[in-house]
């Protein structure tokens, strides 16, 4: 069972979602500027797209409904892609290209292997088309007036692309959200330090949680790191409360004489919400530190990624004006067998094998960063299950983060 003083995984989760209100305010930017922006107003179509009925391939362009029979046709035009065609001289056919505008007069498009042409250069079909066939509408794959894309979406490529076909060039999107980050700890060094002296190691997550916060399209505003004393947390965290919207800090959260985070939050701020039932991360800290939003993800490095990807990610996705979207997942069976059951929820580094089997990495210490490397992503167990081949559990690909 949960200690009282943990919090149910999905009870922390919605908690978050309520408490992460959005920071940042609109500005309006060029289009070639928004990747991975996320859009502070719905994207309305101000045209059809296609703009006008088109061709869908290379062919001649008919009247079909005036044929009775296959006799050959003459061709009365030639439009190319980009040109504006004349109406279709009755009894005639048009040669047509991919994209080019359907003339006044003609339904469908009879693709060119098709057809054949004899020595006078008329067309005779060798395949029947169907009315309409080839024929791209306008407005088939946007209406003019249709909601596009939805305030708080984060604009991927596709999106861009999209947006371009509207003709839009400059939108509103939210300000990127500053987010300052600490990590704490005397035996942590650089990994631009030459060597390590006995007791030290590289400081991981400093370079992971940055890369993890540009990752989502934000603003690594100011990056610090505490030796293990109040007084140097107290003054690292005073310092990137002054322009960071949001705090994110690594190690120091558990309750060993050496961790001094939450009582820095509690002297400077409010704590939240303290202690998650997940594995591997229990320790984790929310509140606010000298009036900046503050998250205190724990130490070890598969922990501070568990924790990132489920309540960080969260947190920025609600203060930066993102939709909160919960990471995509699918069931998986796996050939992990555990009869006890423990009273956290449980994300294993696990392999995606054929036939949707997740296979968890044999490393699944807090402190080894590895297995999730060179897995696909987290094998979900909730709390109080036992692990059985013959039941389904939640699989959530990294990519979904
Ligand atoms: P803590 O949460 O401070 O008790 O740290 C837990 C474990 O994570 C310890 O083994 C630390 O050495 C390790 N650790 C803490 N912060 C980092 C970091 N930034 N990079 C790599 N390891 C860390
Ligand atoms: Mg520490």
């Amino acid at each position: 069972m949960p200690q009282p003083s943990m919090m149910a995984f999905e009870e922390a989760l919605t908690a978050l979602e309520k408490a992460s209100p959005c920071l940042v305010q609109p500005e309006t930017i060029p289009l070639n500027q928004a990747l991975n922006r996320v859009l502070a107003v719905d994207i309305m179509a101000n045209i059809n797209i296609p703009p006008a009925d088109n061709s869908a391939m290379d062919g001649y362009a008919l009247r079909l409904s005036d044929r009775k029979e296959n006799t050959p046709l003459n061709v009365s035009q030639r439009i190319p892609a980009g040109s504006s065609p004349t109406e279709l001289q009755e009894g005639t056919c048009a040669r047509i290209f991919t994209g080019a505008i359907i003339p006044k007069g003609a339904d469908t498009v009879i693709m060119q292997e098709n057809t054949s042409i004899d020595h006078h250069g008329q067309v005779t079909f060798t395949q029947l088309p169907q009315k309409g066939d080839n024929v791209r509408l306008a407005g088939q794959d946007v209406k003019k007036g249709q909601r596009v894309l939805a305030k708080g979406t984060r604009l991927k490529p596709q999106h861009i692309g999209m947006l371009a076909s509207l003709g839009v060039n400059q939108l509103n999107c939210f300000k990127p959200l500053k987010v300052g980050i600490l990590t704490t700890g005397d035996e942590l060094i650089s990994p631009e330090a030459s060597s390590l002296e006995l007791g030290q190691i590289y400081n991981s997550n400093r370079l992971m949680l940055v890369s993890l916060v540009q990752e989502l399209g934000h603003s690594v505003q100011q990056v610090l790191h505490a030796k293990d004393t109040i007084v140097d947390i107290e003054t690292a965290l005073k310092n990137l409360s002054r322009d960071c919207e949001l705090i994110l800090s690594s190690g120091g959260v558990s309750v060993g004489e050496e961790d001094h985070i939450k009582q820095v939050i509690e002297e400077n701020g409010f704590l939240s919400l303290w202690k998650v039932a997940i594995k591997p991360g229990k320790p984790i800290v929310f509140g606010r530190v000298f009036n900046t939003h503050f998250i205190g993800l724990p130490g070890n490095p598969s922990s501070t990624l568990v924790t990132f990807h489920w309540f960080a990610r969260t947190a920025i996705l609600g203060h930066s004006g993102e939709t909160f979207n919960r990471p995509k997942h699918f069931k998986v069976k796996t050939d992990l067998q555990r009869a006890k059951a423990i009273g956290r929820d449980e994300f294993l580094r696990a392999y995606l094998t054929d036939n949707n089997q997740a296979q968890p990495h044999a490393q699944q210490s807090s402190g080894a960063l590895f297995a999730s490397c060179v897995t696909d992503g987290y094998l979900h167990i909730p709390a109080h299950r036992t692990i059985d081949t013959d039941q389904t559990y939640d699989f959530y690909p990294f990519s979904s983060f």
